[in-house]
Order: structure tokens, then sequence, then C-alpha cells
């Protein structure tokens, strides 16, 4: 059984979440604010967390670093908050995805299968296809769609690499600087702009409509399969 964490301080969302999940064959565990959230999940690891932003006796990033410490589980992200900010805060902070209040819950649970997919195979697959080009994380290699090497330079392999290992995972610019070139970097969005562009120059089958490391205006960038 797949066991979920649900960390919601609003009562009535807090048991619909749980009513749906159990419903749904998930093995659920509840906690109405952050302190307890950490402690059920040392007792108990969950598989995958969703977890509200808006907690009474901490910040919900709080709860995701404390986590990201000793977990990969993926967190989503329930958030009332429409702005941007908060999610940018809490996926640089190691949230995999966010559904933003109010929200259906078979969006929710659809993101949740997709999660728990994504760190599924983020585990058990280093060689990624996609119908351009294929990346194999093990050796370090990229090969177009004849079989033929790319060559990337260092920092494209490695930009290319984190991307690829958050398979479908919208990744923050500020993660992917920090992670390729380092923290004193973290603001320089442009490295960015000008290392995807030669990635899908070298990848994707046409450069100017991307099917594969997919730009996410003012957030991050995302490689999706397909
Ligand atoms: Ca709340």
């Amino acid at each position: 059984m797949t066991r979920v964490l649900v960390v919601e301080d609003e009562p009535g969302l807090r048991r619909a979440l749980a009513i749906n999940l159990r419903a749904r064959q998930y093995e659920v565990a509840v906690a109405a604010d952050g302190a307890s959230a950490l402690a059920a999940a040392s007792r108990q690891p969950p598989d995958v967390v969703v977890l509200d932003l808006g907690l009474p006796d901490m910040d919900g990033t709080e709860v995701i670093a404390g986590l990201r410490g000793w977990s990969r589980a993926p967190i989503i992200v329930l958030s009332a908050r429409a702005g941007e900010p908060d999610k940018v805060v809490a996926l640089d902070a190691g949230a995999d995805d966010y559904v933003t209040k109010p929200f259906g819950m078979d969006e929710l649970l659809a993101r949740l299968r997709a999660a728990l997919r994504r760190s599924a195979t983020a585990q058990d697959a280093p060689v990624v296809a996609t119908e351009a080009f294929t990346v194999d994380l093990a050796a370090k290699t990229v090969k177009d769609r004849s079989g033929e090497p790319v060559r990337l330079t260092p920092t494209e392999w490695h930009l290319l690499e984190v991307l690829v290992r958050n398979q479908g995972k919208l990744v923050a610019h500020r993660q992917l600087l920090n992670e390729v070139w380092g923290p004193r970097y973290e603001t320089e969005n442009h490295y960015l702009r000008v290392y995807v562009a030669q990635l899908r120059r070298k990848l994707e089958a046409d450069p100017s409509r991307p099917r594969h490391l997919i730009t996410e205006p003012g957030i991050g960038y995302r490689f999706v399969v397909a």
C-alpha cells in the first residue's frame, strides 16, 4: 500500500482528503500542523506528502526543508496563495508540484499519481528516451534519433542531467542555477536562457517549438518525454 501523509490544518479539507485517499486504497496519516507532520513522517516514512503551505505553527516550506533533510518522497503543496513567489519558494525548498486552492479532488489525485510514477521512474530508469534523443544518465551520454552521439559541453550536460533526473517536474530557475553553476549564481537567469537554447538547438527536432525542454514562464524549466 502507498502511504500518504496529509498535512492540513483545516479540519474539513483534512477529512475530505483522508476519505478520498482511503477510498482509493491509499494508507493515510494526517497531521494538523508542521511539528506533528515532521513527527509522523519520522515515525512512519511516507511514500508521498500532501502539504498545506499555510500551517498554524510554521510555514509549509519549513516542513519541506525538514523532510528533504532525509526523505526523497514526492511533496505536493496545497497553496491558497495564487501568487507566484510562494510556489517558487516551495519548489526551491524541494516540493515536487503544487495545486492551488480551491482544487478538484480528481486533479489532486492525478497529480499525486504522476508524482509517484515520476519518483519510481527516477529511481529505476537511468536511460530516458524521447522520440528525438536518448539520455543515458549512468553512461553520461546523449544520442540522437539515429543513434549518433550528441556532443555536449560539461555545463550543457549538467543542466540536461538535472532536468532529466527531475523528469516531468518543474525545476525552478534558482534550483537549476544553484545545482549547475553554484549558489553565487542563483539570480543569473540569463545563463539558463543561453544554455537551454543551446541544448534545444542540439536536441530538439524543432528548437523554436521545443517538445521536451519546456519553459515555464517566470518559474523555471521542465523536461518531458513527450
Ligand atoms: Ca492552512
